[in-house]
């Protein structure tokens, strides 16, 4: 015993042995070496067998090999130098945990071994065989997100993943299709691709569209009509809330007009590019680093194909307005009593009697407090000033 490890010293009794070649059994040993192997720990101890394998001669007079090694095939493999059973081991831990975590485990039990040793073990573990898949659902996966993808198979019967593609392409998901004429449904997004792969694929199959992809797209298409209807929604709010919003708006320079119209018509540029190429039959990955853009930019412009209009100021007066400096610095200092705030600026001002909508002019500090996301600028739903947020 050295310090943390256990050393045991073996050798096998068998009088005779079976040569790997002919199978004769070989009873005269010609000589004896030394194989040092790691084991699983013992006593929380690493432990390290020392075999002492035999070097027998084949009796065989016409066989080829005139000289075998013993082997133990139920405790180590040729040339290993781990047993089968830390092997399992650490492939098991391994698969549950990852090759970082499996390698502290196997540490805190006394087996000294690395993440790249745990890593490389699992992957020599055999694929589990995919059997036979009737339903089956397709969708995409990322190596990188917005760079590169491949592409997942689930069996949707039995719950689990049958498959990974390392590339998202009509040609690999039809070749695996077309290795499964079982299939009879197909679970896939509204793309392009995967209709075109399932239907060359597995044209025996029904095709649906999947519920997480129909409720996306059924989100984004209330959305895309609520954007649309925003200044009909106002409206109808100032209308139920009985106030007309001060139209006044400051008139604003004609510099600041003239850099907001140019501004605008960027965004109309780089918005007709965008649809021009994906017309073109680009991803929208491919567009992004075309254009030079991030790619969940490029998703928010093909939401829409008209291009945007241009971004009217959201800024509108509240009862409110006269008092942010003085109510921010009073916030600032730590009086978050929204009553309190009221009664000290009531004295000087006219808006006794609507502590209601002095309330709702307070709301954004209360929910900066709470360290809220602001919320959409001008989403034409959202009853808070949002500009008020980012003061
Ligand atoms: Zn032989």
């Amino acid at each position: 015993m050295h310090d943390q490890t256990i050393i045991v010293h073996l050798h096998a009794t068998a009088p005779t042995a079976a040569c790997p070649q002919c199978g004769t059994a070989g009873s005269r040993v010609h000589s004896r070496y030394q194989r040092t192997m790691a084991d699983v720990a013992f006593g929380g101890r690493n432990l390290v067998l020392k075999l002492l394998v035999r070097k027998w001669i084949c009796p065989q007079a016409s066989c080829s090999r005139h000289m075998f090694a013993e082997r133990f095939p139920e405790v180590v493999q040729r040339y290993a130098r781990m047993t089968d059973r830390l092997i399992k081991a650490l492939q098991a831990a391994g698969v549950i945990t990852n090759g970082a975590d499996a390698a502290q485990i196997a540490e805190s039990f006394g087996v000294p071994t690395t993440a790249k040793t745990i890593i490389r073990r699992v992957l020599q573990l055999p694929l589990p065989s995919e059997g036979s898949v009737r339903k089956v659902g397709i969708d995409e996966w990322a190596w990188k997100k917005g760079q590169r993808y491949g592409t997942i198979l689930v069996d949707l019967e039995k719950r689990r993943v049958v498959q990974l593609l390392a590339e998202r392409s009509v040609e690999t998901s039809k070749t695996w299709l077309r290795k499964h004429p079982e299939i009879d449904l197909v679970s896939r997004d509204r793309g392009k691709l995967f209709r075109e792969a399932a239907t060359n694929g597995a044209p025996q199959a029904k095709q649906v569209v999947d519920r997480f992809h129909l409720q996306k797209n059924f989100a984004e298409a209330l959305e895309k009509f609520f954007r649309k209807q925003e200044r009909a929604l106002k409206k109808a709010m100032q209308r139920s809330t009985g106030t007309t919003r001060s139209a006044e708006r400051t008139a604003v320079p004609e510099k600041v007009a003239q850099e907001r119209r140019a501004r605008h018509r960027q965004r109309v540029n780089m918005h007709k590019r965008i649809w021009k190429l994906y017309r073109q039959g680009y991803h929208k990955e491919q567009i992004a680093q075309l254009v030079g853009i991030s790619s969940r930019r490029v998703y928010r412009a093909l939401e829409q194909e008209t291009p945007p209009p241009p971004r009217r100021r959201s800024r509108s007066s509240s009862i409110v307005d006269p008092y942010l400096t003085y109510l921010a610095s009073r916030w600032n200092q730590g009086c978050h009593n929204v009553a309190r705030l009221y009664e000290e600026i009531v004295a000087a001002s006219d808006i006794r009697g609507r502590s209601g909508r002095f309330r709702c002019g307070c709301v954004p500090f209360v929910r900066k407090s709470h360290a809220l996301s602001p919320s959409r600028p001008s989403s034409g739903i959202s009853l808070l000033r949002p500009e008020a947020l980012r003061s």
